[in-house]
């Protein structure tokens, strides 16, 4: 399947390219491009502006401030966003909680948090992975025990991203230590600021801070305060994602990436070096077989068919891309790509390269990350066996 837009597609188009002209500060532009920092503000600013318009949330049913679109609709706004640099909008509160919020939460709890997360009033970041409990989710420690009408927990979680920057957590906690491990498991709505959190950062390859561990000494969560019922927090985790599996192709990002490379090796002359060539074309060819598997599936959601374990192979595929035009890029750019990038360097001092080249060892540390974080690519590899091949 190749991806050719309709007539009605190219005017949806047209209309985003020019929101995204006459909205989107290039300076944030100037940063996405380069994989230099964006700022918290900056990115709530950018979702604010998406919010006034209703696309901030093109994943949520429309009466909750969503878009309504279809799968196929939805793939061609991520693919527009990226090519142009947008940032992307907070995705702990758009595509986990504020789904999961939808489907299970009480009318208060759709009320009070929905809008706030559509206008970037509140960040969340995600308190699944314990230091005993990864790839085996279910094996979660950290207790939650009744104390009248609150939950007193105790425990900690590990790669808890953006807890640095978070307001509000989105936690697993064990409610009920002599069930069945799954059943025993409730999903809580906290916030960060509550007495009795500890918040340690964790530092990446790259030596900057991507992860935290955070410790909750005694915390006190009134218990209306769950989402879902108690006990049932792992069929709302299991539920989390949805049909937001079907975006996990990272097809917009691996395309943004590889109108880099195609600029690099043309900014530095070797556009004609067969090495160089063959790769980019066997990445091409890679990338376009993504996005043929990637809209097969979006197509066939829309057409009411039903998406299994076939989204892991998307992941798989997706995260393995990234990382081979990761490793290409730092073979375009060798020694100039080495260097300690500007958030470590201090803003100041000029990069010794190219300015293009100067976030490519730390975007290529960072990205080893996609072949882990959501699921580890040999736990990919077990569903795409079981489920999807029948072994
Ligand atoms: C960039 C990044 C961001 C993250 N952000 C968050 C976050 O915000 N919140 C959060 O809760 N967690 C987060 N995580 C944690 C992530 O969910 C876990 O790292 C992941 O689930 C794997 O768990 P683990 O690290 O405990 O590895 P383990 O589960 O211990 O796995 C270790 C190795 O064994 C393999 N393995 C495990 N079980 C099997 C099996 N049954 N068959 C074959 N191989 C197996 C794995 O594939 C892996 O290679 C993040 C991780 C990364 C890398």
């Amino acid at each position: 399947m190749r991806y050719q837009l309709n007539a009605e597609e190219l005017k949806f188009e047209a209309e985003v390219e020019a929101f995204i002209k006459a909205e989107l500060d290039p300076e944030i532009q100037r940063r996405v491009a380069r994989s230099l920092e964006v700022a918290p503000a900056m990115r709530n600013e950018w979702t604010r502006k998406l919010n006034r318009v209703g696309w901030v949330a093109p994943n949520w049913p429309e009466e909750h401030g969503g878009t309504g679109w279809s799968m196929r609709r939805r793939h061609q706004f991520e693919v527009l966003m990226r090519k142009h640099h947008a940032p992307e909008t907070q995705g702990f509160g758009f595509n986990m909680v504020g789904p999961a919020i939808i489907k299970y939460g009480s009318d208060s709890q759709k009320s009070y948090y929905l809008p706030k997360i559509r206008n970037a009033e509140m960040q969340w970041c995600q308190g699944y992975s314990e230091p005993g409990a990864g790839s085996d989710l279910a094996g979660i420690s950290t207790r939650a025990e009744i104390r009248g009408d609150h939950y007193c927990i105790n425990g900690s979680k590990i790669w808890t991203s953006g807890a640095e920057h978070a307001d509000h957590i989105f936690l697993l906690v064990r409610t009920d230590p002599d069930a069945k491990k799954q059943l025993g498991i409730s999903f809580l709505l906290l916030r960060m600021d509550a007495p009795g959190i500890k918040v340690e950062p964790l530092l990446a390859f790259n030596g900057k801070r991507l992860w935290n561990q955070v410790f909750f000494d005694d915390v006190m969560v009134p218990r209306e305060d769950r989402l879902g019922d108690e006990n049932a927090g792992w069929t709302v985790a299991k539920n989390l994602l949805g049909n937001e599996r079907l975006m996990v192709s990272r097809v917009a990002e691996n395309k943004r990436v590889f109108g880099r490379v195609q600029g690099l090796l043309d900014e530095l002359g070797l556009v004609a070096e067969d090495d160089f060539k063959k790769r980019l074309n066997a990445i091409e060819i890679r990338l376009k077989s993504l996005e043929s598997m990637a809209l097969r599936l979006l197509s066939k959601f829309d057409q009411g068919g039903h998406v299994g374990a076939e989204p892991s192979m998307l992941k798989l595929q997706g995260s393995q891309l990234i990382q081979a035009q990761d490793q290409l890029l730092l073979e375009i750019a060798q020694y100039y790509g080495l260097p300690a990038d500007s958030v470590l360097r201090g803003q100041s001092n000029d990069p010794i390269g190219p300015p293009e080249t100067e976030m490519i060892a730390s975007a290529l540390f960072h990205h080893r990350g996609y072949t882990i974080a959501g699921g580890a690519s040999e736990i990919q590899k077990n569903i795409i066996a079981q489920h999807v091949l029948g072994l």
